[in-house]
C-alpha cells in the first residue's frame, strides 16, 4: 500500500482541514469587503483536494471552475503555459481566485495570471496550499498560502509522483528508494 512509501508526515488531515478554515475565511472576507464574488479556478490535478476543502466553506455565491495546464520553459526566461483543458466559464471582467497545490519555481503562477489577464480578468488572485520560497525563480507570490514547506519533494492531498499519491489525505516525504526505484 502506498502509505507505506512515506517517511514522515509533514501535514496531518487535521492540520490542512484547520488551515483550510482560516484561509477561506479570511478569503471571503477580503472579497466581501471589496464587493466582489470570485470565480474560483481550480489547476488540474493537484489541486482537487485543497479545492474541495476550501469551497465547501464559502457561504459567498462563488462559481467554480477547472482548467490544467502545463508550464514550460519558453524561448524568453518567464516561461510559458499550454492549456491542455480549458474551463467552462467566462473570466472576463471578473476577479479570478486561483487555486494551486504548491508554488515551486514560480513559472506556472506567473504564467497562468498572465494568459488570465490577456482574457480579460478583471484582478487574479491566488491561494496556494503550499509555498517553497527557497526554490523560487521568477518573482511571484500567492496572494494567500497554506503553509510553507522546506525544500523537499512532497506528495499527497493532491500532489503526486509519477500521477500516484495523490490520494494521500495528508502531505509527506517519500522515502528515497521510492525515487530509486523509479529511476
Ligand atoms: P512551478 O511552476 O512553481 O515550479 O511548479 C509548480 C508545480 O510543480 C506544482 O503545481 C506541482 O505540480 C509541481 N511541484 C513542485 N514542487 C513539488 C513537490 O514538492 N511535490 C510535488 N508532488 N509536486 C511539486
Ligand atoms: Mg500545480
Ligand atoms: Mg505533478
Amino acid at each position: 500500500m502506498i502509505t507505506q512509501d512515506i517517511q514522515e508526515i509533514l501535514l496531518s488531515e487535521d492540520q490542512i482541514a484547520e488551515r483550510c478554515r482560516e484561509l477561506a475565511a479570511q478569503i471571503q472576507a477580503d472579497y466581501l469587503a471589496r464587493g466582489s464574488i470570485p470565480v474560483v479556478v481550480g489547476l488540474l490535478k493537484g489541486s482537487v483536494p485543497f479545492m474541495a476543502e476550501l469551497m465547501k466553506r464559502f457561504t459567498m455565491p462563488v462559481e467554480v471552475a477547472f482548467m490544467k495546464v502545463s508550464s514550460y520553459q519558453g524561448t524568453k526566461s518567464v516561461g510559458d503555459v499550454r492549456i491542455d483543458m480549458d474551463m467552462d466559464l467566462s473570466t472576463v471582467d471578473r476577479d479570478v481566485l486561483l487555486v494551486e497545490d504548491i508554488v515551486d519555481t514560480g513559472r506556472t503562477l506567473k504564467a497562468v495570471k498572465q494568459m488570465f489577464r490577456n482574457k480579460g480578468a478583471q484582478g487574479v488572485q491566488v491561494v496556494a496550499l503550499l509555498d517553497k520560497p527557497d526554490r523560487r525563480v521568477v518573482d511571484i507570490e500567492a496572494d494567500y498560502v497554506g503553509f510553507e514547506v522546506p525544500n523537499e519533494f512532497v506528495v499527497g492531498f493532491g500532489l503526486d509522483y509519477n500521477q500516484r499519491y495523490r490520494n494521500l489525505p495528508y502531505i509527506g516525504i517519500l522515502k528515497p528508494e521510492v525515487y530509486e526505484q523509479g529511476e
